[in-house]
């Protein structure tokens, strides 16, 4: 058993390469069981026992990208493709802060029938009418101008998941058109301007192997970002990788650990994805280390549309059957759902 590694993770916070990929590689049930222990008395330490939740809200599911992985890819002919108007936005956001969201997070293909001015006045909107919110944005690469505006008009968070960190690897998921030069160019321009920034990965993404997530773990080390989303890969059947297999949940689940050990103040949610591989994923996800959700605000007639990935859990219910479920769920799993921003404890250093 893999005793000393875990200790020195728990006691230090970091671990060489080596020894990251010495702890993958031989990780056991008993490796978990102490890893997972250690990761949630960790966020015990930092956050207590809350479990913050964010309203996601599916806009658009237009993209002008290509990924391989992603059912929104534009050479999927079946996608069915939606946007929401600013008013619908806009809807959903005063559905979620009647139940309790005080986060909104705004996620969707890179669409450019959104324009910056588009989005600066959503932002502004929401801003206005719920101001004891944050606004968390989900739109994928833009130019440093742009993201600036943004941040202007009021966004507090970028979410942009930087997928591998290992560029190989990431030519393997992606058109050429996409590089992982480019996608971490943007990530530290957003740290740049301010926002509370996210990275993250997918777990058993095709032609992953541990050395690919060693350097995952190593890039979000040293980047320190304020938030890490990561999930399984799932294949959509409308991909080319729609005959890959899914990542597990027992890998995720030791990441998640890893992860909260590596940065203990950082936001982890226990992702939609966790929830679609294991009835109980994102329960088992608190467990290990995680402290966020983030449950789907978006209109009930859209959701479907937004298919990332097959069997996407919670297409049918109402934003507030959702809640509810989670609250449950969240209590089984020893955690209390909190009406709050949920900012970051890691502080945000402007460089401008
Ligand atoms: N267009 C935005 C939002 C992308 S969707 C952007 O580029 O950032 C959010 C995340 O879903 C992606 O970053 C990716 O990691 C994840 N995702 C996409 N397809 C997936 C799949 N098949 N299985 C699991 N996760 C997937």
């Amino acid at each position: 058993m893999q005793t000393e590694i875990i200790n020195k993770l728990y006691w230090t916070g970091d671990l060489t390469d080596e020894e990251l990929k010495q702890l993958i590689e031989n990780r056991t049930e008993e490796d978990f069981a102490l890893l997972s222990q250690k990761a949630r008395s960790r966020c015990d330490e930092e956050y207590g026992n809350k479990v913050y939740m964010r309203g996601l809200i599916e806009f658009s599911s237009y993209c002008k990208n290509d990924c391989l992985y992603c059912g929104l890819r534009r050479s999927n002919r079946n996608a069915e493709r939606y946007r929401l108007s600013k008013e619908d936005i806009l809807n959903c956001c005063e559905n979620g802060y009647r139940l309790g969201f005080r986060t909104f997070v705004l996620q969707g293909g890179e669409d450019a029938f959104y324009s910056d001015d588009l989005f600066c006045e959503i932002i502004e909107g929401i801003k206005k009418k719920f101001p004891d919110t944050a606004v968390t944005l989900s739109l994928g690469e833009r130019s440093r101008e742009s993201f600036k505006g943004l941040f202007d008009a009021g966004a507090d968070r970028y979410l942009l998941r930087h997928e591998t960190a290992d560029s190989e690897h990431y030519g393997r998921l992606h058109p050429k058109e996409l590089t992982l030069e480019h996608r971490m160019e943007c990530l530290k321009t957003l740290k740049e301007i301010g926002y509370q920034t996210g990275c993250g990965f997918m777990v058993g993404s095709p032609y992953q192997t541990v050395d690919c997530i060693v350097k995952d773990l190593r890039f979000i080390k040293e980047f320190q970002p304020q938030m890490v989303g990561i999930g399984p890969f799932i294949p959509h059947k409308d991909t080319p990788f729609k005959e890959e297999k899914a990542g597990t949940l027992e890998l995720t689940l030791f990441l998640l650990s890893v992860i909260r050990l590596l940065l203990p103040k950082v936001l982890l949610p226990a992702t939609t994805a966790l929830g679609t591989i294991d009835p109980t994923g994102r329960e088992k996800g608190i467990k290990a280390g995680a402290n966020v959700v983030m449950p789907n605000l978006s209109p009930v007639g859209v959701r479907k549309k937004y298919s990332l990935y097959d069997n996407k859990i919670c297409t049918g219910e109402e934003a507030a059957e959702c809640v509810e479920c989670l609250r449950r769920r969240m209590q089984s799993a020893g955690g209390e759902l909190v009406v709050d921003r949920g900012d970051s404890r890691i502080a945000v250093n402007k460089v401008l």
